[in-house]
C-alpha cells in the first residue's frame, strides 16, 4: 500500500479542522456550559450532540467486534461513501474503479466530485476476478469499490478475489457489506487488523431496519478514520439518530430473528418465483432481496404499480435485462406479491 500521505489530498492532509466549543473542553467535567451559544432552555435539544459520537461507537464496537477508534459514523451509508472521494480523489485526476453492475452512489458521488469512474462488468455469474480489477487501474487509481453481497444482484463476491484485489492493489479498498448480515460468509470487517488499505461500510438501514435514522458506519484504521473525522461535518449525527440507534442496539436478538425470519422468506419467495410462468430465472443471493428474469420486466412492473405494490425495476442496468428486484417484505406483504403474479 502506498503510505496514507500520498494516497490523500495534500489540502486535506495539510486540513486544520474546525474545532468545536465542545471539542475543546473534551474529558472534564463541567455542569455550566457557556461556550456555545446554545439556547439554555429546551433541554435536551438546546444543546448540540456529540461530534464523534462516543457512547454510540462503544456500543457498536461490542456489536460488530471493530474497535470504537476504528469506527466513522455518518449520515446514512452515503456520508461514508461520499468522504473518500473528498479525502483521497484529486477532481479531475485521480480515479476509482468499481464493478458493474453495483449500487448507484458510488458513481453519483463520483461524479459530483468529478472523479473519473471506471467500470469492470460482472460475468454471467456476477462474479469479478481481482486480476479484471487491478488490469482496470493505474497510477491514479485511488479507490477500488467492492460490494458484497453486491446490489442488485444479491450476490457475495468470491472471497478470495477480494482478499487478493486488497493485497495487491496499493491503493484503497471500500468493500461495502450493507447485506452482510443476510450472507453466509464471514464479514470482511474481521480482517480489518491485518489490511491498513481496507475500509468496509456498513449501515443501519437494513437487518437493523433503521433506514430512517441515517446511520451508516466505515470501519478502517484509526488513520483513516482520523482522517474522515477531519473532514466531516462537525455535528454529523444528530442527537435523536444517536439516541435511537443505542436503544436499537439494545436488542441485536430481536435484529437476529428478524434476519431469521427474512432468509426464511427469501427461500419462499425465490421458490414461489421459479414456479410463475412469467419468470424465466432467479438468481441466487445472500441479501434480503433477490433478482428475477421476468419474461417483460417493465410491462410487470408497471402492472404491479397499478396494483399499490412496487419492486425494483433493473431493466435498464447491465447484465439486468428483464430483471426485477424483489425486496423481502413481511410474509403477509409477500404473500400479495406472488397472488398478484399469479394474476397477471
Ligand atoms: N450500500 C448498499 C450496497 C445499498 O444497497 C444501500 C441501500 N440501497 C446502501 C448502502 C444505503 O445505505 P444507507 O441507508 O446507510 O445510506
Amino acid at each position: 500500500m502506498k503510505s496514507l500521505e500520498e494516497l490523500t489530498r495534500p489540502n486535506i492532509w495539510s486540513l486544520a479542522p474546525y474545532s468545536s466549543a465542545r471539542n475543546e473542553y473534551a474529558g472534564r467535567e463541567a455542569h455550566v456550559f457557556l461556550d456555545a451559544n446554545e439556547n439554555p432552555y429546551n433541554a435536551p435539544y438546546n444543546r448540540y450532540p456529540d461530534p464523534l459520537q462516543l457512547e454510540l461507537k462503544a456500543a457498536i464496537a461490542k456489536v460488530k467486534g471493530v474497535p470504537a477508534e476504528c469506527i466513522f459514523l455518518g449520515n446514512g451509508s452515503d456520508e461514508a461513501i461520499d468522504l473518500p472521494y473528498r479525502c483521497f480523489c484529486e477532481p479531475g485526476v485521480d480515479n476509482v474503479v468499481a464493478i458493474e453492475p453495483t449500487y448507484g452512489m458510488y458513481k453519483v458521488c463520483a461524479d459530483i466530485n468529478n472523479v473519473e469512474y471506471r467500470t469492470v462488468l460482472l460475468d454471467e455469474h456476477f462474479q469479478v476476478t481481482a486480476d479484471a480489477l487491478l488490469a482496470a487501474t493505474d497510477a491514479h487509481t485511488k479507490i477500488i469499490w467492492l460490494c458484497t453481497p453486491n446490489n442488485p444482484t444479491g450476490n457475495c463476491l468470491v472471497r478470495e478475489e477480494v482478499i487478493k484485489v486488497i493485497e495487491n492493489f496499493d491503493g484503497l479498498v471500500i468493500v461495502d457489506e450493507a447485506y452482510s448480515d443476510f450472507a453466509s460468509q464471514k464479514p470482511l470487517r474481521a480482517e480489518l487488523a491485518k489490511y491498513p488499505n481496507l475500509i468496509v461500510l456498513n449501515t443501519m438501514s437494513k437487518a437493523w431496519g433503521c433506514a430512517a435514522l441515517r446511520l451508516g458506519m466505515a470501519f478502517a484504521s484509526q488513520d483513516i478514520i482520523a482522517l474522515f473525522n477531519k473532514v466531516k461535518y462537525p455535528y454529523n449525527v444528530n442527537l435523536l439518530t444517536q439516541q435511537q440507534a443505542l436503544e436499537a442496539l439494545k436488542d441485536p436478538f430481536e435484529v437476529d430473528q428478524w434476519v431469521k425470519v427474512l432468509i426464511q422468506e427469501r427461500g419462499r419467495m425465490m421458490e414461489a418465483f421459479r414456479e410463475l410462468p412469467i419468470c424465466e430465472k432467479v438468481y441466487p443471493t445472500d441479501a434480503n432481496f433477490f433478482l428475477a428474469k421476468m419474461t417483460d420486466a417493465t410491462k410487470i412492473y408497471n402492472y404491479l404499480v397499478d396494483q399499490g405494490i412496487i419492486v425494483r425495476n433493473r431493466h435498464r442496468v447491465q447484465l439486468c435485462q428483464n430483471c426485477l428486484r424483489i425486496t423481502i417484505g413481511t410474509k403477509t406483504e409477500n404473500n400479495e406479491l406472488v397472488a398478484a403474479l399469479r394474476q397477471y
